[in-house]
């Protein structure tokens, strides 16, 4: 059985051969990445990117590049090549800010176009910054936050009825990487005249979200995971188009008034999703994740699903065969699977130092998560069998027990 293993990584591997993107990316030798949702690996061309837009764009040209190179539209550029990754058409993001100031903007926005109700649904599991954000939005805009599992969030939707302002959840859960079905909770709250927010952070880029299609009405999301946008790159913000001009953010900032230059005294806000921007961006973040986002150039979402879902079903195989003792956080039917897999152990913090320690880089979540994040695009069968193989040798070896995989780094 394990001897078959090898011969499974190369068959599928050059099965999938047409979506092996690692070409596209600079990776170090000697390491099998699994923490792409958590800072996507660096693209091929990005550096080049950057130095070109210090350089020559603020170096030589100055301030003119806010016009000769396309600064002031960049945030709109840029979401709409995040949007065609998400399923939503033209003139429907923004990149602009954080996922959790975004957040907040869609929270309070929800509330203004449902007055008179006053309750928001969202995850007890959430990443902290969305509870934390969901409670304070909430409190600023008078409305009530109920934390209600996903798995039990329609019903109560039903319960709730017609005074739920917003759903808000992620369709990824960032610990356990289960996918929830964002279909039936969306048609749920429009059932009941409610909305949705979806957070993307662990599902842009690496699966079909179908913003569209699913008539989702707010979302927000990451631009530095899967995306690839380099640290501290900006995040994302959807609108859809029924509902932009209802949407009254509360950040009003020059960059998102219909008119910045005039100067005017009083806000108005932009038409369109652009309304959703606040200040000054941090451009060099900004045209960095433009020029990782051509990683993405012809190639289609649906494929690199179908890569992703082949990686991590094979790691399941992999680790049934080598590890059978672990247990398994993440579903393990596909389609209740987003692009990662987690295990639980008691010392997982150990565990994810020892793999680290050995070239198999994922991390680490309280309390007893190890998790392994699968960018599809820069990640083989082998690299997953690698993974597998060197989870066997650290827990053979007790390495997660050393002294020196002990203590905690401040960024775990
Ligand atoms: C990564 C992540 C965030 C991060 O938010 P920032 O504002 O970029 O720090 C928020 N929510 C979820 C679900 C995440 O996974």
């Amino acid at each position: 059985m394990t001897s078959a293993l090898p011969d499974r990584a190369r068959d599928l591997d050059a099965a999938h051969a047409a979506t092996d993107l690692r070409g596209r990316f600079r990776l170090p030798a000697g390491v099998t990445y699994l923490d792409g949702n958590s800072l996507g690996a660096l693209p091929v061309g990005v550096a080049e990117a950057v130095s070109d837009v210090v350089q020559r764009q603020w170096g030589g040209q100055l301030v003119a590049s806010w016009n000769d190179e396309g600064w002031w539209e960049a945030p709109t550029r840029v979401g709409d090549r995040i949007g065609a990754l998400v399923g939503a058409g033209e003139g429907q993001v923004v990149c602009t800010d954080s996922t959790t100031v975004n957040l907040y903007k869609a929270v309070v926005a929800a509330a203004r176009m449902r007055p008179g109700r006053s309750v928001v649904l969202t995850d007890p599991d959430s990443f902290p910054t969305d509870l934390y954000v969901t409670e304070a939005a909430a409190r600023d805009a008078g409305l009530r936050v109920e934390r209600v599992s996903p798995a039990d969030a329609v019903a109560r939707v039903r319960e709730v009825g017609d005074d739920l302002v917003l759903a808000s959840y992620s369709s990824v859960d960032y610990r356990t990487g289960e996918l929830w079905d964002l279909p039936a909770l969306t048609r749920a709250a429009h059932d009941v005249g409610g909305l949705v927010c979806w957070d993307l952070c662990h599902s842009a880029g690496v699966l079909e979200v179908g913003l569209d299609e699913h008539a989702v009405d707010l979302a927000v999301g990451c631009g530095y995971k899967y995306l690839n946008g380099g640290p501290g790159g900006p995040a994302f913000l959807y609108v859809a188009r029924r509902h932009q001009d209802d949407f009254d953010q509360p950040l009003a900032g020059w960059n998102g008034h219909a008119t910045p230059f005039a100067m005017a005294p009083d806000f108005a806000p932009a038409p369109g999703v652009s309304r959703g921007r606040v200040g000054t961006p941090p451009l060099l973040s900004m045209l960095a994740l433009e020029a990782a986002l051509r990683a993405y150039d012809g190639v289609a979402v649906a494929d690199l699903r179908a890569r992703s879902l082949s990686l991590t079903g094979f790691f399941l195989e992999c680790l049934d065969a080598l590890v059978p003792e672990v247990s398994v956080a993440t579903p393990r039917e596909a389609d209740r699977r987003g692009s990662q897999v987690s295990l639980r152990h008691p010392e997982a913090y150990g565990v994810v130092r020892a793999l680290i320690a050995r070239g198999v880089v994922g991390d680490f979540r309280e309390p007893d998560i190890v998790r392994l994040g699968f960018s599809p695009m820069y990640l083989t069968h082998g690299d997953v069998l690698r993974a597998a193989e060197q989870l066997r040798a650290v827990l053979d070896a007790e390495e997660h027990r050393r002294p020196e995989h002990a203590t905690r780094t401040t960024v775990t």
